[in-house]
């Protein structure tokens, strides 16, 4: 069952649903993750997480020009910690057609049905809070873009098996990554532009937009006149496409 609005989605009933099913599995590499996009060779898809938070409500002004002026399309996972922080910057983005917009959660949590933490930070503890840590953000984005998003990623990119089903009744795609291309916006420039230049075609890669000191626009940077010697075409997750 699809689920796109408010007034269609009973959540109680949802979460009854999944109230006695056991996670057997957990991390962020879980069978029905999307990793990699459908689209012809030499695709890559960047994907930006703005996190939100004590500490992570920074803006990468570097970054989003380099995108701009670069031509990349990309997709850049909004968490409403950072959309309340940043609202004049999020219009600017949801204005440029280079720009997916996609869910990255309202508390920027890992996603559990039984309080399972990752990197020390506690996931949601219930079927229900499951749906509210997607669901919230979700209707925050249709108000904002007019669009319901496609694609879901929680914070810390943690999923159990049965959070990763109630993300897909929620009619999202729950996302992950085949690349770790900044290491949460901590890696040095030169081990980003490698993990760009080492991405197999098709990838999704894990990027950060919202830590202004990190070396994330700078390893983008100095990839990108060898990844478009390749011929590598930017795309979104849903598929839109820049050379
Ligand atoms: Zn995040």
């Amino acid at each position: 069952m699809v689920h796109t609005t408010e007034a269609a989605l009973d959540k109680a009933e949802l979460a009854a649903r999944y109230a006695r099913i056991e996670p057997s599995n957990w991390g962020t590499d879980l069978p029905g993750l999307v990793k990699t996009v459908d689209a012809p060779a030499q695709a890559l898809a960047l994907t930006f997480d703005a996190c939100g938070g004590p500490g992570g409500n920074g803006v990468d002004q570097d970054l989003i020009d380099l995108l701009t002026r670069e031509n990349v399309a990309c997709t850049l996972f909004l968490n409403q910690r950072w959309i309340d922080a940043n609202p004049a910057i999020v219009d600017r983005m949801v204005a440029n057609p280079l720009f997916e917009i996609a869910n990255h959660g309202t508390r920027h949590v890992p996603l559990s049905v039984d309080g399972r933490s990752a990197y020390g930070i506690a996931g949601t503890g219930s079927p229900a809070e499951v749906i509210d840590e997607v669901f919230v953000n979700h209707e925050r984005l249709v108000r904002i873009t007019g669009l319901a998003p496609r694609w879901f990623r929680p914070g810390t990119a943690h999923y159990d098996d049965v959070a990763l089903r109630i993300v897909t009744e929620l009619d999202e795609r729950p996302t992950g990554f085949a690349v770790n291309g900044d290491a949460g916006a901590t890696a040095a420039t030169s081990a980003i532009t490698d993990a760009l230049l080492d991405a197999p075609a098709g990838a999704i890669v894990l990027l950060h937009m919202n830590q202004p000191s990190g070396s994330t626009a700078e390893g983008l940077a100095a990839a990108l006149a060898t990844l478009r010697e390749r011929g590598t075409r930017f795309v979104t997750l849903s598929g839109d496409g820049t050379d």
